[in-house]
């Protein structure tokens, strides 16, 4: 009886069913092939893509869960306040989602103790230049500042299911319960990093190249890169730059961590997800597969790089 299912379930069930709506818009968006493209900063992109599924994603949320903290991080033109499609508003859930056990820590909270983090296209950059299996929508679910539940969609992610192609697939994880949607793999025998393709500097390759590392993967958004954790692809990413935003980490953070892993600053230090917090990632991303890893990484960085990424 859905009375009973606990809120950040329920929320939970609710964005993967939108995160699933919003990549049919991404692709929607490419196959007409007006991609709108908007330049917001240097090597910062939106497009028509980005603008219509972030309008799917809030009003669907914001319909069901109205005292809910949602930020986007696309932001709303004055001339945008219409109507959206009726279609965009997607008001099921996930049935397999519905069905898990909340924590008991999770238990008690009510819409206004949750922060909700969408970043409705990741991987833009790779989006208008075709890599477009990099391209994610994620929704990130925190709860009193802390990443709890999220959901990774790839829109263009190909299986084939009773002899027929589908499109798109979506990954999901909450706290303390589990991770479904994907099939975990452990991690490569030998030390493979995930890095940014699209958003390099000389600090971030000093920072690549202390890991000592097999071989390093680049490849556009956080979302595809904590994919490539899950699926043993890749044993650590590292970025060590401020342009990450918190809605490109909450939903991998909060996944990674449900499947075992962690995901912190270059510094070590978890972020913080609460509804005033500051939006970049200023001192860059360090995840990995378990915590041996991530504190082998850790402990590669070189002082002097930590503060220079602390001081901006
Ligand atoms: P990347 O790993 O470069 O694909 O970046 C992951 C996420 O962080 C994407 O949403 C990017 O748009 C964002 N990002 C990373 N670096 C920058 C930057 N220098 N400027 C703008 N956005 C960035
Ligand atoms: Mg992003
Ligand atoms: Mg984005």
């Amino acid at each position: 009886m859905s009375t009973t299912i606990p809120l950040i379930v329920k929320i939970l069930a609710s964005s993967v069913s939108v995160a699933n709506r919003a990549g049919k818009i991404v692709r929607d968006v490419m196959s007409k092939g007006e991609l709108g493209i908007v330049e917001k900063g240097k090597d910062d992109y939106q497009t028509e893509a980005d603008r219509s599924a972030q309008k799917c994603i809030i009003a669907s949320l914001s319909a069901q869960y109205p005292k809910v903290k949602i930020i986007g991080e696309e932001e709303e033109s004055p001339d945008d306040k219409g109507a959206i499609p009726s279609d965009w508003i997607v008001v099921e859930s996930d049935k397999d989602v519905l069905c898990m056990q909340c924590p008991a820590s999770l238990q008690g909270i009510c819409e206004e103790d949750i922060v909700v983090w969408v970043d409705p296209l990741d991987g833009t950059s790779e989006y208008t230049q075709g890599f477009l299996e990099h391209v994610t929508v994620l929704i990130g679910i925190s709860v009193n500042e802390k990443p709890v539940a999220g959901v990774i969609h790839q829109p263009y992610y190909k299986t084939i299911i009773g002899g027929e192609k589908v499109m798109g697939r979506t990954i999901w994880g909450l706290q303390e319960a589990g991770v479904g949607g994907y099939t975990p793999a452990p991690p490569p025998d030998s030390l493979i990093i995930t890095t940014t393709r699209s958003h390099s500097n000389p600090i971030v390759e000093q920072a690549l190249q202390v890991m000592n590392a097999s071989q390093i993967l680049r490849v556009g958004g956080a979302g595809y890169k904590v994919l490539q954790l899950l699926e043993g692809k890749a044993s650590v990413y590292v970025f060590a730059s401020p342009g990450c935003k918190k809605w490109d980490t909450c939903a991998p953070e909060a996944i990674l961590a449900a499947a075992g892993g962690k995901l912190t600053d270059i510094l070590g230090n978890f972020y913080k997800y609460g509804a005033t917090v500051s939006h970049p990632n200023k001192t860059g991303v360090l995840a990995a597969v378990n915590d041996e890893l991530h504190n082998y990484a850790l402990t590669r960085i070189p002082r002097e790089l930590k503060d220079t990424l602390a001081k901006k």
